[in-house]
């Protein structure tokens, strides 16, 4: 022992490779060593995480020009698009997971590493991270890197809301899962007791679901099916009684949805049943009950919204009101782990964000070696940075340095960068149809500020970059095809080319065989078609072929015997 710490229980993957420990002078945690390239030419790199971004930056990295050490206390990778259908039993968890070991196994014969451990602190003036046990021996060690690759996600964000913690289950992780399927059989039992109340039987089949994004549409969706295929079957004197509702503070659905998709979902959940309070904020969670605000001014329910139409800023409604439920689900997005806060405080120009920001190379800024990199959830590009490449493409277009673009500037201006905006194509003969969709049109010319709206629309990498499993993946596959490149380069002359996300489109599942899909410039809308299409879409996108195998045979199963009740 050192100081008292045990260091010998870090897992590591591969009988070949041996773990040995020396002290620290510094602070005690002992030094892993882990054996090098023999012929030592690998330069080492970690990787913080098994989600969607770590496994992608590993199945695109050249193991033959760099050593992976898998850092995480998640040994296995989560298929989130799915956790909502393992919430009631659709998929099985372990359907949509696979171990961190088995894919690394797959990729490379050559010896490579998975520490199951949380990287507890980064030390980037000496190249190495702080990593600690969690199985409650906390074991303790430091590993040096010679590149670092951060993608430890995000956690649920509860906005500071007092009760969130106790009372409410978060839809995050695989354990969730279990957690709300296991929850809703506790209400669906409990009402069932012998002698409860018709006041007390509406409170435990009351499920709310707090939030507006794809994953709450999804949750409540899937939990609509699964009361109204199985457990309305099972309990048919308790059919009355079942209710979801959405909370949503702002006034639609599915903010990143086009509004035609927004409107869809609307109206589908009226049909089925599951009430939408918009504009309504979720303020505290007692026990057994949420209280909201409800803002004035509120579009009444079912009326669709329009493009024109302006958020509401009306006052709140002063009186708070209660809404009981047996089951409370908290999804109103995410933010920082406490390792991304604490490598964020602990750079300078970075104090206080609330994700990791990098330049667009997805290099961390204001690390002095250059040797960091973040993607996913967990980062984000600087604004500065983006404004500054508005700026240069401004100036760049603006011949007559008359400080405003003329329609002729930029149309000359989008053809030379054609390949960087093939979404421009279609407007490449009518410029005006193209203004008017985009809805910036003033007198024939461009300011500056009228420019950077422009392109932020035609370029979401221009923009804050989503919190999706398909960004998360892109900046990963960049960032390891950048460092294969890089390979044997000098890297004081090499300059990658900046990371540029594409949208591919967005699915969900909207309950009772419907989904909805947003595919730029190609589809957007919904029904049961769709629902195939999402289903094919999420299997093919599966892990691997086990994955494929076992999703399909689950919703066989589910589709022949329905789905399993068990509280276990
Ligand atoms: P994650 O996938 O969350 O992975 C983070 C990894 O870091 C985990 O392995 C974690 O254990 C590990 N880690 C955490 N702390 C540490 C530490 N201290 N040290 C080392 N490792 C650490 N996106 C879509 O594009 N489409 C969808 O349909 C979609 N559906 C979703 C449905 C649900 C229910 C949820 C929750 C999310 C969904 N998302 C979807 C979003 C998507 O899952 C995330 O954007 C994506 O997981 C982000 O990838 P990531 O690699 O940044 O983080």
């Amino acid at each position: 022992t050192y100081g008292g710490i045990t260091a010998t229980i870090l897992a590591i993957s591969t009988g070949a490779i041996v773990s040995e420990e020396r002290p620290n002078d510094n602070n005690q945690i002992p030094q892993l060593q882990l054996p090098k390239d023999p012929n030592n030419k690998r330069e080492r790199i970690i990787v913080l995480g098994t989600g969607w971004a770590s496994l992608s930056f590993i199945q695109e990295i050249d193991l033959n020009k760099y050593e992976i050490v898998v850092v995480s206390p998640r040994n296995y990778f989560l298929f989130t698009p799915m956790l909502t259908e393992a919430t009631v039993g659709s998929v099985e968890v372990r359907s949509i997971i696979e171990p961190i070991r088995r894919v690394l196994s797959r990729l490379t014969s050559r010896p490579t590493t998975y520490i199951e451990a949380e990287c507890t602190n980064i030390d980037y003036v000496n190249n190495c991270i702080e990593i600690e046990t969690h199985d409650g021996s906390e074991a303790k060690a430091k590993i040096q890197y010679d590149r670092l690759v951060v993608a430890v996600g995000s956690v649920p964000q509860c906005f500071g809301t007092k009760g969130v913690e106790e009372h409410c289950i978060y839809l995050k992780e695989a354990m969730d899962a279990h957690k709300i399927r296991q929850k809703i059989m506790d209400c669906f039992e409990r009402a069932n007791f012998p002698g409860t109340s018709e006041e007390e039987k509406k409170r435990l089949l009351s499920f709310l679901v707090v939030g507006g994004g794809p994953t709450s549409i999804e949750g409540s969706s899937a939990l609509y099916d699964y009361i109204k295929e199985d457990l309305s079957k099972m309990f048919p004197h308790l059919s009355k009684y079942p209710k979801i509702t959405l909370v949503q503070s702002a006034d639609h659905l599915l903010n990143t949805f086009d509004l035609k998709i927004s409107n869809y979902t609307e109206k589908q959940f009226e049909r089925i049943g599951i009430e939408v309070l918009t504009n309504t904020r979720a303020v505290e969670v007692k026990k057994d009950h949420l209280v909201v605000l409800k803002k004035a001014h509120a579009r009444p329910p079912g009326e669709p919204i329009n493009a024109t139409e302006k958020p509401s800023k009306g006052p709140e409604v002063s009186i708070p009101t209660e809404i009981p439920f047996g089951m409370c689900i908290w999804s109103t997005g995410v933010g920082p782990r406490k390792i991304t806060q604490k490598l964020c405080d602990s750079i300078e120009s970075q104090k206080n964000n609330r994700a990791i920001t990098t330049d667009s190379t997805l290099k961390v800024l204001g690390i002095p070696n250059g040797n960091v990199y973040a993607a996913g959830d967990c980062s984000t590009i600087s604004q500065t940075l983006l404004m500054n490449r508005i700026n240069e493409i401004f100036k760049e277009a603006d011949t007559n340095n008359d400080n405003q673009l003329s329609f002729e500037e930029i149309q000359v201006l989008f053809k030379k960068h054609a390949t960087d905006y093939p979404q421009l194509s279609p407007y490449s003969k009518g410029f005006a149809e193209f203004f008017n969709e985009y809805d910036i049109n003033k007198d024939g010319f461009l300011q500056l500020n009228e420019f950077k709206r422009l392109m932020e629309k035609v370029d979401s990498n221009l923009t804050a970059l989503p919190s999706t499993a398909q960004c998360a993946s892109q900046q990963a596959k960049y960032l390891a095809e950048t460092l294969n490149d890089q390979y044997g380069k000098d890297p004081s002359t090499f300059q990658p080319h900046n990371f540029s996300y594409k949208h591919l489109g967005s699915f969900a599942y909207i309950g009772s065989h419907t989904a909805i899909a947003d595919i730029p410039q190609t589809f957007t809308g919904g029904g049961f078609g769709v629902w195939w299409m999402w289903k094919a879409v999420y299997l093919k996108k599966q892990f691997s072929l086990k994955n494929k195998f076992l999703v399909s045979i689950d919703w066989v199963k589910t589709t022949l015997f329905g789905r399993d009740i068990s509280r276990i």
